[in-house]
């Protein structure tokens, strides 16, 4: 079923944990996939950045396993050593990507055919085939898979004059998300704040949560990562970042003791999925074949974008063999 050189069975739209997991079981059932991610690195909110040659989760600090699947499959994981456990909290434990959140995306994503840099910023279907454009390449395929939060879908399906998911365009409008800032450190001495490294704010206090990066073990120096609370967010997204960081250091009860080497900052826009009432697993389109999932469905976390990725790729592959395409 392979195409030629941009042309492929089934194109993934975003190489974040969802779009990875749903490539990977429709490689291995013998689809031709190519995932298409306007990033440099991949992983999309399974974020790490350098700073000053170490490394910052910026995106999701931890994860956890509350459905079965999901814990079977985590356990291969730490088996292959992609991930470990963090510590325990409440009864559930805190995984981690073994050396960074993001090495977990990469590992996960070996031997994928991703193609990075490449935003895509149209999409057409005529003919039983989808063009995919991005600013540098064209590409084709028969099955369209959307792997990026919701509002960035539906940019994409309103991106032209024609009409695309006409049907699921509504409940995709549905799923929205809160916004988060986020500050790495790296810092002078350590500040030891707990045994675990992670510390949670309250919720409506400006900062949710604070990773001291040297005990999660993604830093050899001392350092940590602030991730504001979603009002904080809302609040400050529009500033300049020194305005930001200001703030954020400003909420901090323990400032007078940091001794800062280096600092970045990243917004997210699209951070945690809002509660929602859908319970599909992921959507797809009645009119064409198309598709969306990720942290959308089952889950507004990583569990959720791993398992709707999944269950998207059996529908794609369901769909292949019912049209006779695939064994
Ligand atoms: C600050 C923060 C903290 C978090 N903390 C936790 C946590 O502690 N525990 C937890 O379980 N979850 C946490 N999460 C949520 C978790 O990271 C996400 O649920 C999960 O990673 C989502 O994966 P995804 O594949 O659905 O989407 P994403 O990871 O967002 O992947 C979508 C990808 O699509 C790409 N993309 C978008 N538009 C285009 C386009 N036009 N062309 C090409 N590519 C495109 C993006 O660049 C991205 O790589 C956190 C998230 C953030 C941001």
């Amino acid at each position: 079923m392979v195409l030629s050189a941009l042309k492929f069975d089934c194109l993934v739209v975003g190489a974040g944990l969802g779009g990875i997991a749903a490539a990977r079981k429709l490689v291995e059932a013998g689809v031709s996939v190519c995932i298409l991610e306007k990033s440099r690195g991949i992983g999309g909110r399974l974020a790490t950045r350098r700073l000053d040659g170490e490394s910052f989760d910026h995106g999701a600090q931890f994860f956890t396993t509350r459905k079965k699947s999901f814990e079977k499959e985590v356990e291969q994981w730490i088996a292959n050593g992609i991930a470990q456990s963090w510590f325990e909290e409440s009864g559930h434990v805190r995984y981690r990507g073994v050396g960074a959140m993001n090495s977990m995306a990469k590992q996960l994503a070996a031997g994928l055919d991703v193609r990075r840099e490449q935003k895509v910023d149209s999409i057409r279907f005529a003919n039983g085939v989808w063009t995919v454009r991005s600013e540098k390449d064209s590409f084709e395929c028969e099955r369209l898979l959307l792997a990026t939060p919701a509002p960035q879908a539906v940019a994409l399906l309103e991106s032209g004059e024609e009409t695309f998911g006409a049907d699921f365009l509504d409940t995709l409008k549905t799923i929205e998300y809160e916004k988060c800032i986020s500050l790495m450190l790296l810092l002078e001495s350590e500040l030891n704040l707990s045994d675990s490294g992670l510390i949670k704010g309250e919720p409506g206090e400006p900062i949710a949560t604070i990773t001291e990066t040297s005990i999660k073990g993604t830093t050899g120096r001392p350092g940590i990562v602030i991730q504001s609370g979603s009002e904080f967010a809302e609040k400050y997204f529009g500033e300049p970042a020194d305005s930001i960081s200001t703030a954020l250091l400003g909420a901090l009860p323990f400032q007078d003791k940091l001794k800062v080497v280096d600092m970045s900052l990243q917004k997210w826009r699209f951070a945690k999925r809002k509660e929602h009432g859908l319970s599909a697993a992921f959507l797809k389109s009645e009119n064409e074949p198309l598709w969306h999932a990720g942290d959308g469905y089952v889950a507004a976390r990583v569990e959720g974008a791993y398992l709707s990725g999944i269950k998207v790729a059996n529908s794609i592959i369901e769909s292949f063999r019912k049209a006779g395409e695939l064994a």
